[in-house]
């Protein structure tokens, strides 16, 4: 068996990345930050996704020792030239909630029209091994932002994002099951690019 650590709080993130990179990854042990020493979290400021994660990646590798995964993500929206990207998680202001950040979206996209409503999710997984060897992969889900809430899956922006997959039956990723989500998702497709990679890796070593 080999530990590897996730380097996250969040546990619904935690669960999507376990789901996808333990069949990937033969004799993995998934351990999360709270199985760990406790350390200094890294303030996430790195102007890109990729800079953050391996930030992240990169201080639980220095605090456990551990070959550690760590991801970024967020949401760019067209008609706001990118944003709230790496900002996504406290966009509505630090400390404050899913909810919060839902509300202040869909009130500076209120004018925006159907037609220029297109945004897609981001995300960044970095591993960090011993060694020194550094990863970084990202991936994409392309879609667009609905004027109204919708599902009670996932997280976050899920509710008012529709992937481009399911713009025909106009499903929110917050409608989708875990297994339909992983299969378009940023993180999924992120996760499933670099799990061989650190497979390889870890069976080198
Ligand atoms: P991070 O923890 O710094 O990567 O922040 C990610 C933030 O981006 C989350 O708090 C969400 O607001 C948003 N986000 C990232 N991935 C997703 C997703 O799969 N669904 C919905 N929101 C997401």
């Amino acid at each position: 068996m080999v530990e590897v650590l996730l380097a996250s709080r969040n546990a619904k993130k935690l669960a999507e990345m376990q789901r996808i990179l333990a069949p990937q990854v033969p004799d993995i042990r998934v351990l999360g930050l709270d199985d760990t020493v406790p350390y200094e979290e890294p303030v996430e400021d790195e102007p890109t996704f990729a800079g953050n994660a391996l930030l992240k990646a990169r201080a639980g590798l220095a605090a456990s020792g551990l070959p550690t995964v760590a991801d970024d993500s967020g949401l760019c929206v067209d008609a706001l030239n990118g944003m709230p990207g790496v900002l996504s998680a406290r966009w509505a202001g630090v400390g404050k909630d899913d909810e919060a950040n839902n509300r202040l979206l869909l009130e500076q996209l209120a004018d925006v029209p159907d037609e220029r409503r297109g945004a897609h999710f981001r995300c960044a997984v970095a591993f960090c091994h011993p060694d020194g060897t550094e990863l970084v992969v990202e991936g994409r889900m392309e879609g667009h932002i609905i004027r109204e809430q919708r599902g009670s899956g996932g997280f976050g922006y899920d509710v008012l994002f529709v992937a481009a997959e399911h713009a025909t039956a106009g499903l929110t990723s917050a409608e989708l099951d875990a297994s339909e989500k992983d299969a378009i998702s940023h993180r999924g497709r992120a996760l499933r690019e670099i799990a061989p990679r650190i497979a390889d890796l870890l069976a080198d070593r």
